[in-house]
């Protein structure tokens, strides 16, 4: 999360993200990258994971927040996840109070696993549950029943995490509205600490795509999917969260930290095949192929490629694309000192025509956010931003 420090110098956080790219079954909406779980490959995965981490050249830096993501990292054993933060601790300063997230699928986990995690250093874990309804469940090849998703909620409290995140996702095929905020109802139930709601995006060449021919099912209209978001956003006001980023809301001081690394602008460092980092102004990412990440490690050669430093002109409009995502939207001062913009002098215009639609809020030299309405047609608005040269 950015602060400020004293003279308003400001330190922005540093995080770290591991990628683990093994899933038991694809569903089958899936565009990341993913594969299916081999033991002897996981094995040799988590080798060259320690080892990158191990010779990594920015060893040494400040962390905040560390993230497994996948795939799923809770094919894991609870001793390889410990392997590999150990290593990032020895080559980095871990915060003392650092945030440790584990992606997790409901049906991988045990009590076992789960308190191996906790006493190795996890304090967030982070559920895909994307629905409370069996029968959409299926429809997207998940491996989890609803149930089965309440019983790792309960696991995982037993286990000592008091940081749990749901992720649900709406405008499912065949979801009417009424059955998408049952899902919401039965999360707000188990009171998680912080939740994501994401729209389901169903990319061209997507299996899904074909079974939503044979089965007959179709997506509710664009106005459906709108009341979705909006009344699914209400009840979860209500059950006392607080909505912070477009598909993000959470519980008084559970905001994800390593999410706002990427949101307000931070440093991150991607370790595992196909991974990302952001890094003091440059940006790279690691090959994607994981037998060749693998090789390549053992083998003692780079997996870093397209290495490119930012320009001026790119991290700004990164700066208002992110800002814009976040409900307190962006600090229009910081922004002129940080990247020698004048929102209102060279946008204004056009940005009022989304203010008097309601979708914008514009508080001259100091604030810009989307209302909630806005958020559902946040893409039209940062349009305004692309195509003029930036200043
Ligand atoms: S579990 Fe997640 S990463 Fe794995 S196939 Fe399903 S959606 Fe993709």
């Amino acid at each position: 999360m950015a602060r400020w420090a004293r003279g308003d110098e400001r330190v922005v956080a540093r995080g770290l993200y591991v990628h683990v790219p093994f899933c038991a079954a694809i569903c089958n909406y899936c565009n990341f990258n993913r594969g299916l779980l081999d033991d002897e490959l996981k094995r040799r995965y988590v080798d060259a994971l320690v080892e990158e981490i191990r010779r990594c050249p920015e060893a040494g830096a400040a962390i905040d927040t560390v993230f497994f993501g996948g795939g799923t990292p809770s094919l894991l054993a609870p001793g390889e996840v410990s392997r590999v933060l150990g290593a990032c601790r020895e080559a980095f300063s871990l915060a003392v109070d650092a945030e440790v997230t584990l992606e997790a699928n409901p049906e991988t986990v045990s009590d076992r696993s789960l308190s191996g995690y906790r006493v190795g250093g996890v304090n967030r874990l982070s559920y895909g549950v994307q629905s409370f309804r069996d029968a959409e469940l299926r429809r997207l090849g998940r491996l989890h029943s609803a149930d089965t998703a309440r019983r790792a909620v309960r696991l995982a409290r037993a286990a000592g995490f008091d940081n749990i995140s749901l992720d649900l996702m709406l405008w499912l095929p065949g979801q009417r509205l009424s059955e998408w905020l049952e899902s919401v109802d039965a999360l707000a139930e188990l009171a998680p600490e912080h939740a994501s709601i994401y729209l389901l995006e169903i990319y061209p060449h997507a299996p899904l795509r074909d079974e939503m021919v044979r089965g007959g099912w179709s997506v509710a209209p664009d106005e459906v999917a709108a009341e979705m978001y909006l009344q699914g956003l209400s009840r979860l006001d209500a059950a006392g969260y607080e909505q912070y980023e477009i598909s993000n809301v959470a519980r008084p001081g559970r905001r994800a930290r390593h999410n706002l690394l990427y949101w307000e602008s931070g440093h991150w460092l991607g370790f595992g095949g196909g991974a990302h980092s952001t890094w003091n102004g440059v940006r790279w990412r690691n090959l994607s192929s994981t037998a060749e990440y693998v090789d390549r490690v053992a083998a003692g050669r780079p997996v870093r490629m397209d290495a490119r430093t930012l320009s001026a002109e790119e991290r700004l409009e990164e700066a208002l694309f992110m800002g814009l995502r976040l409900t307190e939207g962006i600090d229009l001062q910081a922004l002129a000192a940080r990247h020698g913009l004048d929102v209102v002098g060279r946008y204004g215009a056009e940005l009022s025509r989304f203010v008097d639609l309601g979708v914008l809020v514009l508080d001259p030299g100091r604030r810009l956010a989307l209302t909630r309405e806005g958020m559902l047609v946040a893409n039209e608005i940062m349009m305004v931003f692309i195509g003029g040269p930036v200043r």
